[in-house]
């Protein structure tokens, strides 16, 4: 039988269940405005910025596409399947944090910025995370200045009739996204952090041409980049090949 204050202890329960829900939508909200005015204030002037210090430059702004995704509760990283924490060097689940996902689209030119973390660990965490974006604002450039390295690959790929390139030399590709990230944001480590090795092993290759020839650098790499090739093999003729055409 439920007694009188089973029956408010379950009420109350409820009600708190409740508000918790209504405070995560909220937040998700404040989190997806946040990031959409940042964007649409900001993508401008990274966009100067790429052109004055690397050279990179397409015509025209590229759309803004955001979508909220939906909220996952889950305190821990999950593996592909989202059946089990993916563990650390000591065997312990690693914490989830915010992540700004995002995609260059070349069908409609645009950037989708899909502006919900991942996962959602403890209340405290949400809100020590907000904070590190209002006031740190290198995670959602970083991803701003990788988004538009792809937009800058592709319009080039599509310059010179590689259409399938970025597929065809996925690591050469996102090695390059990376390294306009990190020569813009300054922050390797963080724009590292939870990246497959195929990109890392990318990013490896081709830092130093693009930290070295800006555009000139890009372009070469997908030019002459030959899929199958070594990595290590590909970033030495690169560099010689680089070198000699500048005169260097
Ligand atoms: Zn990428």
């Amino acid at each position: 039988m439920i007694t009188k204050r089973g029956v408010a202890i379950i009420a109350s329960v409820g009600l708190l269940a409740l508000s918790y829900g209504a405070l995560q939508l909220n937040r998700n909200s404040v989190y997806y405005s946040m990031t959409k005015s940042y964007v649409e204030r900001n993508l401008e002037h990274i966009m100067a910025e790429q052109k004055a210090r690397l050279g990179i430059s397409c015509a025209g702004e590229p759309l803004l596409h955001f979508e909220k995704s939906p909220i996952i509760l889950t305190t821990y990283v999950l593996n592909k399947e989202g059946t089990k924490p993916i563990l650390d060097k000591r065997g312990r689940p690693v914490k989830a944090k915010m992540i700004l996902e995002a995609n260059y689209i070349p069908a409609d030119d645009s950037l989708m910025f899909y502006t919900s973390e991942v996962s959602t660990p403890g209340l405290l965490d949400r809100i020590v995370r907000a904070v590190t974006f209002s006031g740190k604002t290198r995670p959602v450039d970083g991803t701003i200045n990788h988004e538009l390295a792809h937009r800058y690959t592709d319009a080039v790929c599509k310059s010179l009739g590689k259409k399938g390139w970025a597929l065809a030399n996925q690591s050469l590709s996102e090695g390059i996204a990376l390294s306009v990230e990190v020569l813009m944001t300054g922050n390797e480590a963080e724009s590292l952090n939870e990246i497959p090795p195929g990109s890392i092993a990318g990013y490896n290759a081709v830092k130093e041409i693009v930290a070295g020839y800006g555009r000139q650098g890009i372009d070469y790499i997908i030019q002459n980049a030959v899929p199958g090739e070594d990595l290590t093999q590909f970033k030495e003729r690169a560099l010689n090949d680089l070198a000699m055409m500048s005169g260097r």
